[in-house]
């Protein structure tokens, strides 16, 4: 009651691991120094791992959305056509993105809560031959869908154009095949399932995106990929870096490599469907429609009648949790909590159990614990899977 933790529930920011915040704090020390550039070539080598890519990666001192700029400004020209695939605000941003770059979008839109089928990509490149590019969010965090970016890969790569995918709350996540599948570009950023604060993006670049920068004749000069993807290795970056960030990073990256990559995933996909099946048993909607569900975060319709907003501010005035509201015109239609990164199962537990008594304060009706004990059963059906080695 009078004594509250703060905890954020977002789709990012996500909560800090505790090794990376205490490492931040060395951050008195130079860039151009042996020390240091072998911490940041440390750094991509286990992004590598992380993303689990051989293609070359660029690290740069922005949120998220300067590497999906990067990747427009390097890659395209003006005038290229590129496919958008819009479910979202993030949808939304890269058709903003291309927009600033006279880039020629054709926008394949489905409402929110639903997803973009690779058999529309198909046909919009079947229509549209000299499409350069496809740009898509591999988990849309406005909704809480994923994009069948495996499927999207295959079909992209008959052609000469490029798969770009914002993959910032898809990494960690979800799994993903970037070589296999053949996708080219792929986007994260430092505040989701990698537990520092924002101010970091990265990219997987591939030779065949990388091929297009020689030619391509938008203008950039900070977010320059050639020059990133080149000087990580040596342990350097073109500008100065964001030392503070970079040094907690590699102790995120310390912690991935001791769950492993797909453990961490495995952990945020039980966690999803624990968030789900909590949500179906007091008696909620998913948000979601004939979709895949994203493993970073849950998107919730409230009780009929009920503002979303209601939701979320209780969870901060009582429990000083702060989850997410809808963004846009789903503000107030949705709540939405995530579960990437540095979450465990208590996370979850607790917070199914404030929505329970939440929703009850608010007049909704709903019987204590039928949330948990959902939540549960996930929990103890995962255990048992393993112990009997499945
Ligand atoms: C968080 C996020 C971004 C990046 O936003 P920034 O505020 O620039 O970090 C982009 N796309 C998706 C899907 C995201 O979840």
């Amino acid at each position: 009651m009078y004594v509250r933790k703060s905890r954020l529930l977002t789709p990012g920011p996500t909560p800090l691991l505790p090794a990376a915040v205490h490492a931040m704090a060395a951050a008195d020390r130079h860039h151009r120094t042996s020390e240091f550039r072998s911490v940041y070539s440390g750094v991509i080598e286990d992004l590598h791992y992380f993303m689990g890519t051989r293609n070359g990666i660029g690290l740069f001192a922005s949120s998220g959305s300067g590497a999906m700029e990067a990747a427009v400004s390097n890659l395209f020209s003006p005038g290229d056509e590129v496919v958008v695939c819009v479910a979202g605000k993030f949808g939304e941003r890269w058709v903003q993105i291309a927009e600033r770059y006279g880039l020629d979008s054709v926008i394949l839109r489905r409402p929110y809560g639903e997803s973009v089928a690779p058999d529309d990509v198909r046909t919009a490149l079947s229509v549209h031959p000299d499409v350069q590019g496809v740009l898509v969010q591999s988990t849309e965090s406005s909704t809480g869908v994923s994009h069948d970016v495996e499927a999207m890969g295959e079909i992209v790569g008959h052609t000469d154009a490029i798969l770009v995918v914002d993959a910032i709350t898809g990494l960690g996540s979800s799994t993903l095949n970037i070589d296999d599948w053949g996708l080219d570009v792929v986007i994260g950023g430092s505040q989701k399932a990698l537990m520092i604060p924002p101010g970091l993006a990265y990219c997987s670049v591939s030779e065949k995106a990388l091929k297009r920068a020689e030619t391509a004749t938008n203008p950039n000069f900070y977010f320059n990929l050639r020059k990133h993807i080149d000087a990580g290795p040596r342990g350097d970056s073109p500008w100065t870096p964001a030392s503070s960030l970079i040094l907690g990073l590699a102790e995120s990256l310390r912690f991935v490599r001791q769950v492993g990559r797909d453990r961490m995933v495995r952990n945020a996909q039980l966690l999803a469907r624990a968030a789900r099946e909590a949500a179906g048993a007091v008696g909620l909607r998913l948000f979601i429609r004939n979709a895949i569900p994203a493993g970073a975060v849950t998107a919730i319709r409230p009780p009929e009648g009920m503002d979303s907003s209601e939701i979320v501010r209780a969870f901060r005035e009582r429990f000083e949790s702060i989850i997410a509201n809808g963004q846009g015109s789903m503000k107030g239609q949705i709540f939405r909590f995530a579960h990437l990164g540095y979450f465990d199962f208590h996370d979850l537990f607790a917070t199914v159990a404030e929505l329970e008594m939440i929703l009850q304060l608010l007049g909704h009706e709903v019987e204590l614990g039928r949330g948990v004990e959902a939540a549960q059963a996930v929990y103890l059906e995962a255990v048992a899977s393993e112990e009997s080695g499945a």
